[in-house]
C-alpha cells in the first residue's frame, strides 16, 4: 500500500477538494487552428512547439498516473493539443490500464477516430468525448480554421460509438455571432443517437483567443433555446463535481448538457489536477505556472519522493479562478489550454 509520508488522512486542498480527477495532456500540437483555443496568428508556422525530448514519454505518463491513482485519482483523461497526433497513442493506453480502477477516456477533435478508434478500444479506453462546435459546414470549417469538413468528424464520432466507446460525448462551445445560430441542429442531429451533446460555453483560457463576455452564451439562455424547441427537464448529477448540468428531452430523445464555467462556476467542487505535455502539474486550468515533475521524474526522484511532492502541491491548492472572474482577471497571463491540456 502506498503511503503519504507526513500523515495518513486523505489528500485535500486548501478548500477541502480531494484529489480525484487527471487531465494528461500528451502532446501541444494540433491539426486544427480553432481560434478561441490555438489561433493561427500566434499558432502559426513560426510558433515553437516543444521539442520531442521535453514531451513526457509513455512510460513517464505511466508512472506519474500510477502515482496520482495512489493519491485518489480515479479517472484520466487523455487529452491535447490532439491526442490522437501522438503516435502509438493504444500503446499508452494499454500501459494505463494496467492500473486497476482507474476509468480512460479521451477528448479528441474526432479526425482521427476513424482509423484509432478501434485500436484504442482494444488498448482498454473507456469512453471518448468528440468536440465538434457545428454541423453547418462553413461554420465549422471556419471555426476550426483548417478547412476540416463536418463529416469527417461525424465519421469519427459514428467509428467511436461502433467501438464499443460509447455514449460518445459530443463537445460543442459556443459564441454568439459565430456558431449560435447552429445549435437546434445539432441538438437535433444527436437526439435520440444514444450520443450526449454538450454546450461549453466559451472560457478566456490563455492569454490569446481574444476572449471577450459578450460572446458567452449563457448555459440558461442555450437551455431555454433548446427547450423552446424540444422540451427539456432537469436531471441529478451522476456524482459530485460533475461539470455539466444536465437535462433529458421530455419526449424520451435522451440527455443533453451545458457547462456553465463562466455563469456558474463550479469550483467548489473541482477535484481535477493536470499534467502538461512537458510534464508539469497544473491544479487549474487558468494557472499562470505549474509544479515540475518531469525534473524529478528524470533527475532519479523515487515514487515516495514523488508522491510527497504532488500531495504538497495538491494540499497548497486555494484555485477557484472561476468565482473570481471579471475583466481584469482574463487578462491575466495564463498558460494556454492546448499546452496544459483542456
Ligand atoms: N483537441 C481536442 C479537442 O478539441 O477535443 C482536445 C483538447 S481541447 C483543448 C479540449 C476541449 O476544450 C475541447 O472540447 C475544446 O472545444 C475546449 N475548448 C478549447 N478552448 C476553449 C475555450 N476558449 N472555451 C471553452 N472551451 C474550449
Ligand atoms: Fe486543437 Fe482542440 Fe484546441 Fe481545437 S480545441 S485547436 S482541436 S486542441
Ligand atoms: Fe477548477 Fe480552476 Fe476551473 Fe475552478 S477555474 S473549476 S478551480 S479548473
Amino acid at each position: 500500500m502506498p503511503h503519504l509520508d507526513f500523515d495518513d488522512e486523505p489528500l485535500a486542498d486548501q478548500l477541502g477538494r480531494p484529489l480525484h480527477d487527471l487531465r494528461v495532456s500528451v502532446t501541444d500540437r494540433c491539426n486544427f487552428r480553432c481560434q478561441y483555443c490555438m489561433p493561427r496568428e500566434v499558432f502559426g508556422p513560426g510558433f515553437a512547439f516543444l521539442p520531442r525530448d521535453q514531451v513526457l514519454s509513455f512510460e513517464e505518463i505511466a508512472r506519474l498516473a500510477r502515482i496520482f491513482h495512489d493519491l485518489g485519482v480515479r479517472k484520466l483523461r487523455l487529452t491535447g493539443g490532439e491526442p490522437t497526433l501522438r503516435a502509438q497513442l493504444p500503446t499508452l493506453v494499454a500501459l494505463l490500464k494496467e492500473i486497476e480502477g482507474l476509468e480512460l477516456t479521451l477528448t479528441t477533435n474526432g479526425t482521427l477516430l476513424k482509423s484509432i478508434a478501434q485500436p484504442l478500444a482494444d488498448a482498454g479506453l473507456d469512453r471518448i468525448t468528440v468536440s465538434l462546435d457545428s454541423l453547418d459546414d462553413p461554420v465549422f470549417r471556419r471555426m476550426n480554421d483548417m478547412d476540416f469538413p463536418v463529416a469527417m468528424v461525424l465519421e469519427g464520432i459514428e467509428a467511436a460509438a461502433r467501438a464499443g466507446l460509447g455514449p460518445v460525448k459530443v463537445n460543442a462551445v459556443v459564441r454568439r455571432g459565430v456558431n449560435d445560430h447552429t445549435l437546434i441542429e445539432l441538438a437535433r442531429h444527436f437526439r435520440g443517437t444514444g450520443q450526449i451533446l454538450r454546450f461549453i460555453e466559451f472560457m478566456d483560457v490563455g492569454s490569446t483567443n481574444g476572449w471577450r463576455l459578450d460572446e458567452v452564451v449563457p448555459a440558461s439562455e442555450l437551455a431555454r433555446r433548446i427547450d423552446a424547441e424540444f422540451p427539456l427537464e432537469p436531471l441529478d448529477p451522476n456524482y459530485t463535481g460533475e461539470v455539466a448540468q444536465r437535462y433529458r428531452y421530455r419526449d424520451g430523445a435522451g440527455e443533453i448538457g451545458f457547462i456553465t464555467s463562466v455563469t456558474q462556476p463550479f469550483c467548489a467542487t473541482c477535484t481535477r489536477a493536470r499534467i502538461s505535455a512537458d510534464g508539469k502539474l497544473y491544479t487549474c486550468l487558468f494557472a499562470g505556472d505549474g509544479s515540475d515533475l518531469r525534473a524529478a521524474l528524470r533527475s532519479g526522484t523515487d515514487d515516495d519522493a514523488l508522491r510527497t511532492q504532488i500531495a504538497q502541491v495538491w494540499r497548497a491548492r486555494e484555485d477557484r479562478y472561476s468565482e473570481i472572474r471579471s475583466e481584469d482577471t482574463a487578462g491575466l497571463r495564463k498558460v494556454e489550454m492546448s499546452y496544459i491540456g483542456g
